[in-house]
């Protein structure tokens, strides 16, 4: 019966060859798998300090790292361990160490709250957190709940571990655990359709192919050429599988940029001579926008791509970047938490039209299938008709962490992940996305999710109900505008209720907007209905 049902879909696939994926190895192993052709090339290397690492010191350190882990900390299989660090070359490093004891990482965001960091630690389970002196604050509470190391200091804080003996520990005659495809790996946070953060379970397996889809072939490529920027979250999958494991395994260097302020970026791009910076469309923005740019001599720029994703790219913003920055080719790209990174692109050097439409995310890379489905009827759309996307790989999650109710209601039993994006494909193959449908907000392409805030919120004996829903923003993308309904006598202000909510989440998630309301629309089932919410509240705002 469900054979029957998957002849009347209607599937469209890749017009790209399909690509091999190596069965037979780790992460690890894919991304530093021809190291010996090229061990004096340098990886990666800080920015701002110029610490670099080559790469096959990069391969000897992350057994250093997983025999450390194991000796020190007692990491064992399965052992989840989390990460608290901005972007430092030692990150990846630290990654692949646990990879290879056979652990399963989980990048936490260093703006997080203290009680979100608590949350996301708790809830995965971390056996160890490796954090420096600077986060150690917000994860203080815990020393006595899960053992933490420091990397940044020779004298850790009391209670907590020197994780520099990591990269110390004598590698040799140790046995390391077999690690199979099919093992997790990483345990990133994203709220996906609805609700709040879950650990998505991402498998060994899932990375290589997602990085298989999209990597062209490495016999055109000389060692040293591929420089990238890394100023995305190495927590992230864009920032880990989309520049780390991908800039590693193409022979080339990561250029490691903690945090975006533009003079150091721009920096950054002409002393370390940057090829190719995958960015977000704020940072487009500025670079657009901003006078800074003009004190800059454009043509000591060695830039030659700039990869736009985690949020829409507005044409007018793209064209206003290639009239600034002549030469330079902005690719757009789609991709999700849920599918490993990358999932349509424009970055196909083998397509036979090289590059897709501006204003679309891009083709189907090889290997995966695509449907656009009806969100009424289920049915799946021909080309040039409007449906979510659902996207079927190698590189789809194996679910949701000890969630099997949002897994089921985000991945259907014939494999396809539903992404909560609506949009269409043309004749030629090329995909727009038009909507987010999911509950998702995205700040600045940061995840936030209404949910949360909307429990946070309520949790306030002053507030009846509430409902957080995206408000269009030039800078930001979107930001998050909350509706509430004041419990009667309440003389909480705007601001009031916007300073509750900040002192509880992470900058990037605080509400900017609130307005009053009498009643929050709801289905009979109690469901918040939120486009009527985002209607009413779009016509308040534009209402003298
Ligand atoms: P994340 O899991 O944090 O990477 O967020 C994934 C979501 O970001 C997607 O489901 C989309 O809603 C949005 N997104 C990512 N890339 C794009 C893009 N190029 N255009 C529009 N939305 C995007």
């Amino acid at each position: 019966k469900a054979e029957a049902k998957e002849e009347e879909e209607i599937i469209f696939r890749s017009q790209l060859q399909p690509a091999p994926i190596p069965s037979d190895l780790s992460l690890p192993q894919f991304v530093l798998q021809h190291v010996d052709d090229y061990p004096d090339s340098i990886a990666i290397v800080d920015a701002a300090s110029d610490k670099q690492f080559t790469h096959a010191q990069v391969r000897s350190l992350c057994f250093n790292v997983a025999v450390g882990l194991i000796k020190h900390f007692n990491i064992q299989k399965g052992d989840v361990v989390c990460l608290l660090l901005p972007n430092m070359p030692e990150y990846p490093i630290l990654v692949f160490g646990i990879l290879t004891a056979g652990g399963v990482f989980t990048g936490a965001n260093t703006s997080s709250h203290p009680q979100e960091l608590e949350k996301q630690i708790k809830h995965s389970e971390a056996k160890l957190v490796i954090t420096d002196t600077h986060s150690f604050a917000k994860v203080k509470h815990l020393v006595n709940q899960v053992p933490i190391a420091i990397i940044s200091s020779d004298n850790p804080p009391e209670g907590t571990a020197n994780a520099r003996v990591l990269f110390d520990t004598d590698a040799t005659f140790v046995t390391l655990p077999q690690v199979s495809q099919e093992d997790l790996c990483a345990l990133p946070f994203s709220s996906g359709t609805t609700g709040i953060s879950k650990g998505v379970m991402i498998t060994h397996r899932n990375l290589i192919a997602n990085l298989c889809s999209t990597l062209f072939d490495l016999d055109k490529v000389n060692p040293g050429e591929n420089v990238t920027l890394g100023l995305m979250p190495f927590f992230h999958i864009y920032g880990f599988t989309g520049i780390c494991c991908s800039t590693l395994r193409t022979k080339g260097k990561v250029v490691v940029l903690a945090k975006f302020e533009l003079r150091l970026f721009l920096d950054a791009l002409i002393k370390h001579e940057v090829r190719f910076a995958p960015i977000v469309p704020p940072i487009i923005l500025a670079l657009v926008k901003s006078p800074v740019v003009d004190e800059y001599d454009l043509s000591k720029l060695k830039l030659l791509g700039v990869m736009s994703a985690a949020a829409p790219l507005a044409p007018d913003l793209q064209e206003g970047f290639e009239e600034k920055f002549p030469g330079v080719v902005i690719q757009e790209a789609y991709g999700l938490t849920e599918h490993s990174c990358i999932t349509l692109s424009h970055c196909a050097p083998d397509h036979p039209r090289g590059i897709a439409k501006k204003g679309s995310v891009g083709f189907i890379l090889p290997n995966l299938e695509v449907k656009f489905v009806d969100t009424q009827t289920g049915k799946s759309m021909p080309r040039n008709s409007l449906g979510e996307l659902c996207v079927r790989s190698q590189c789809v999650t194996k679910g949701y962490y000890k969630n099997p109710e949002a897994t089921n209601s985000t991945i259907d039993e014939r494999g396809w992940l539903h992404t909560g994006d609506v949009g269409y494909i043309d004749d030629d193959g090329d995909i727009f996305i038009v909507e987010r449908i999911k509950e998702l907000i995205k700040y600045k392409g940061f995840q936030v999710p209404p949910a949360e805030l909307e429990a946070i919120l309520i949790s306030n004996p002053e507030i009846n109900d509430a409902a957080v829903v995206p408000m269009p923003d030039e800078e930001a993308g979107e930001i998050p505008a909350a509706c509430v309904v004041l419990a009667p006598g309440s003389l909480l202000t705007k601001e009031d209720v916007i300073n509750f909510v900040a002192s509880k989440v992470a900058s990037y998630k605080k509400v900017r907007l609130v307005d009053f309301v009498d009643t929050i629309p709801k289905t009979a089932a109690g469901k918040i209905l939120r486009r009527n919410v985002k209607q009413e509240l779009l016509k308040r705002l534009v209402r003298p």
